[in-house]
């Protein structure tokens, strides 16, 4: 490594409840996966295929801490998301093989500059400013020791709930979505899936406590901050 013009940084990682750190690769996230947040967004759910937007993994912020309010909007919003990071190699796999390459799972928080992606949507133009930014990715401690089936995730706002649904309202299940990634990509350890959200995004300010929760899983836990100066 003598020859690196300069220090390559530490590799982003999730602490993992039972212990030691997981390092992260690559986020992939789920859009409209749950039919009550997609009507919401005036959208419908497209049933012949997911799609997909990622994030950089400089994107990934600690839950139990705060984020600035970042800059370049005036629109943030919260995306509360059950999130699976995997622990093996996929490629071309089928369903019954994909659900068995999970390490473990988090509660995670897509959050989103709305304005800017409505702004993209508008123009025919890609959401990267919109959803790839720093403390974009709010993930909080990965579990082993989950399955995913019927349990509740939900978002409250300084105590009051904004949004409330079941795992089992997804549109697409996860091991559909991690045998469907496998047909774009050669997915391995370090590969993270944010698989969507469900009703009730909106936005929040400054001063703001965000608490996200899924049955069997540590929840994320953040506050806004004022931006930087
Ligand atoms: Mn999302």
């Amino acid at each position: 490594m003598g020859n690196m013009v300069f220090d390559a940084p530490a590799w982003p990682s999730l602490p993992v409840a039972q212990g030691g750190s997981y390092p992260v690769r690559r986020i992939f996230c789920v859009g409209r996966n749950y039919a009550a947040h997609a009507a919401e967004m005036g959208a419908e759910v497209d049933r012949e295929a997911p799609f997909y937007f990622t994030k950089s993994p400089l994107a990934l912020w600690p839950s139990g801490g705060s984020l600035p309010y970042p800059p370049g909007t005036s629109e943030l919003h919260h995306e509360v998301e059950l999130v699976a990071a995997l622990g093996a190699a996929a490629f071309r796999a089928t369903p019954e093989a994909a659900a068995g390459l999970v390490y473990g799972y988090a509660v995670g928080l897509d959050m989103t500059r709305r304005d800017l992606q409505a702004r993209a949507k508008d123009k025919r133009r890609p959401w990267s400013t919109a959803k790839d930014f720093e403390g974009s990715a709010v993930i909080a401690p990965l579990s082993r020791e989950f399955t995913p089936a019927t349990q509740q995730i939900t978002l409250s706002v300084d105590g009051k709930m904004r949004q409330q649904g079941l795992l089992s309202d997804m549109v697409w299940s996860l091991s559909e979505l991690i045998a469907d990634l496998s047909h774009y990509y050669h997915l391995g350890p370090g590969d993270l899936i944010m698989t969507g959200t469900p009703a009730g995004v909106g936005p929040v300010s400054p001063g703001a406590k965000l608490h996200g929760e899924i049955d069997g899983l540590p929840p994320l836990d953040l506050r806004i901050t004022e931006p930087e100066g």
